[in-house]
């Protein structure tokens, strides 16, 4: 095989996690190699996604509550809203790590807002109990990788563009020592770091950047490593057409949500009678917890929803008038008198009180534009078609306190590792994870690769995929992809129930078994996909053997019921590790996660 002169250590990927593992890793004296399949600055989420406000979790010294313990509130909250389905080691890890993180990005002129008295300011997301959200504005990722690459091109360190890894090559001791790009050559490295994201592609839906199809997972998969919490994915309603996550002030100025035919469906999915400012209180808190979760009743929005795009209906969130029903005068005034622009009386009067777009405008105008200039014209009447979207995967290649994968010399940081978000992720936590996984990563493997100078890695062979035996007609692989992405739509979304995991996995195992036909320009495209499937795989099998609902997962006993299995703790509070056994076969392994090793400050079975 064709050899490409390689590094101490190699990086794969050119996100906020892998510019800031490549930096740290220089830092300690290592040669560095990033290998990026688009363009830097031009793939991935962290260069590329926004949302209305993106923030970046830290604790500062002036984040409430304050004081030396602020770290360990904001540990436990990574735990406990996690769901105590996450190492509480890497918890705090990443939150005695944040302040040094936000501090590296603020020296290398990320403009974070500041407070008139000069500090950072910090605002409550979703699931959170204390104000730690740093941000810039919508575009706080962008302007993070922005600042990583401009020092990663000031310091001149090498990269391949255009450069797909395929699969880990390991030594005859099992020891990571390069990696084989989708072009046949070996990258020889004495460590590796996969940073790949997530792999928002898996789904039909999603909120994913094109090109986000899970190569990490699956690489190191191949490579015999762990995976952890593959079914915690964070799915949230979204504009179909724009891509934009619908939550926040969209919900709480309390818009129609209709099918096609114009039929407001909410109250179906509720018991006959429920009086309607309920029906309304719950879809004013889809505003303040825009991800599905078990521990919100909001998750009742997503279910109704999502049952109705199974009936073969498309819902829509109409700004044009008010829901049946709804009497301002009726709601409790502590569910919106905290939110700017929405305070009585002015909420109680015309234009507020009879029109979602009049309160649009008072709260989020910026949105209004926004929608317009991408086609959806509130003003002219339009409607946003709505569908739940897959936004960030929660677990991924399982990792320590050092980052180090199960495999000696891989590591894993930001979306691609797993095991330090639980089944929740309060928003701001991932971009922070990406910045302290990220300088963990480097540092651990440039350590590993000055370790391994001394003792030399045996010639690393390629793990390629298993070819399973094909048999039938050949398949597009465009429309594989397409099958695969709406399998995992359907069956390892919103709703999950044993009978559609079973359908979902003998699907995918049909699909697999078919030879794919791919045209030469699409080689790359064909591996993603083998990519996507492995995730599939992994995903529905994670997905199967949780038998009740936590945080994203919902489990239903059948198809059709409305209302989610309980959470059962103590009993689950243990998270699904994948482990991949002779001939490639999954097996799930229930294991309790590291409880806390510090003394609590808070109760973290509230
Ligand atoms: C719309 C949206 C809004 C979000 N908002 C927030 C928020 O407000 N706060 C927050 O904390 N988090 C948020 N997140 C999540 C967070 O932004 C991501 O988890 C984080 O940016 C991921 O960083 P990363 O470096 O791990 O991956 P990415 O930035 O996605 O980078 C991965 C890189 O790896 C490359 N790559 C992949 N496979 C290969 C391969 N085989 N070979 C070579 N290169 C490869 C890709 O091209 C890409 O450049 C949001 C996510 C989305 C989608």
């Amino acid at each position: 095989m064709a050899r490409t002169a390689g590094a101490d250590v190699v990086i794969i990927g050119g996100g906020g996690a892998a510019l800031r593992a490549a930096l740290a890793a220089a830092d300690r004296g290592a040669s560095v190699l990033l290998l990026e399949k688009g363009r830097l600055g031009k793939a991935g989420v962290t260069a590329l996604s926004c949302s209305d406000r993106m923030a970046f979790h830290a604790t500062l010294a002036h984040t409430e509550p304050g004081g030396p313990d602020a770290w360990r509130y904001h540990a436990e909250d990574i735990y406990r809203i996690g769901g105590r389905v996450s190492d509480a080691s890497l918890a705090k890890a990443l939150a005695k790590g944040a302040a040094e993180a936000f501090h590296y990005l603020e020296k290398l002129g990320v403009p974070f807002a500041r407070r008139p008295d000069g500090l950072a300011d910090q605002f409550i997301t979703d699931g959170s109990k204390y104000a730690r959200a740093c941000y810039t504005g919508p575009h706080t990722a962008n302007d993070i990788h922005a600042a990583l690459l401009g020092e990663f091109l000031r310091r001149r360190l090498p990269v391949l563009e255009n450069t797909m890894a395929a699969d880990l090559a390991l030594d005859a001791e099992g020891r990571v020592g390069g990696v084989r790009t989708a072009a046949g050559r070996l990258v020889p490295a004495l460590a590796v770091i996969l940073a790949t994201g997530g792999a928002g592609q898996a789904y039909e839906v999603n909120v994913f950047p094109e090109g986000m199809t899970g190569d990490g997972y699956a690489m190191a998969w191949r490579a015999g490593a762990e995976l952890v919490n593959m079914e915690f994915i964070q799915i949230g309603l979204s504009s179909t057409k724009t891509k934009l996550a619908c939550s926040g002030s969209m919900m709480r100025c309390w818009p129609r949500l209709v099918t096609q035919d114009d039929r407001e469906f909410l109250f179906d999915y509720f018991p006959p009678g429920t009086p309607h400012e309920h029906v309304y209180a719950v879809l004013f808190r889809k505003g303040a917890s825009w991800p599905v979760s078990r521990e919100e009743p909001s998750h009742l929005i997503d279910i109704a929803v999502f049952s109705e795009m199974r009936k073969g209906r498309t819902v829509f969130m109409d700004f044009s008038r008010n829901p049946r029903g709804l009497d301002l005068r009726k709601m409790d005034p502590a569910l919106w008198s905290r939110f700017e622009g929405m305070r009585a009386p002015a909420l109680l009067e015309p234009p507020l009180r009879d029109s979602p777009l009049a309160r649009l405008k008072a709260i989020n105008a910026p949105s209004v534009r926004w929608l317009k200039e991408r086609g959806i014209d509130l003003e002219a009447g339009d409607r946003i078609e709505l569908a739940p979207a897959c936004q960030h995967f929660q677990g991924g290649v399982k990792i320590n306190e050092l980052a180090a994968a199960s495999v000696p010399g891989l590591f894993a940081c930001g979306e691609a590792a797993g095991g330090q978000h639980g089944a929740n992720r309060p928003g701001g936590n991932a971009l922070m994870d990406s910045q302290v996984m990220g300088r963990i990563a480097g540092q651990s493997a440039a350590d590993f690769a000055n370790f391994t100078r001394t003792f030399p890695h045996g010639r690393p062979r390629p793990r390629r995929a298993d070819a399973p035996a094909a048999r039938g007609k050949a398949a597009d692989v465009r429309e594989v992809r397409a099958q695969i992405q709406h399998l995992m739509s359907m069956y390892a979304s919103v709703k999950r129930t044993a009978e559609g995991i079973r359908d979902g996995s003998a699907e995918l195992a049909a699909i697999r078994r078919q030879p794919w036909k791919a045209a030469a320009a699409d080689r790359e495209f064909l591996a993603e996909t083998r990519s996507i499937a492995q995730v599939a795989e992994l995903v529905l099998a994670a997905c199967g053997a949780r038998t009740e609902s936590r945080g994203p997962h919902l489990y239903f006993d059948s198809p059709d019921s409305t209302a989610p299995l309980p959470r059962r703790d103590p009993e689950w509070r243990k998270y699904n590790v994948l482990v991949r056994a002779k001939g490639g076969k999954t097996i799930v392994e229930a294991r309790e996660p590291a409880g806390p090793d510090w003394e609590l400050v808070q109760n973290i079975d509230a």
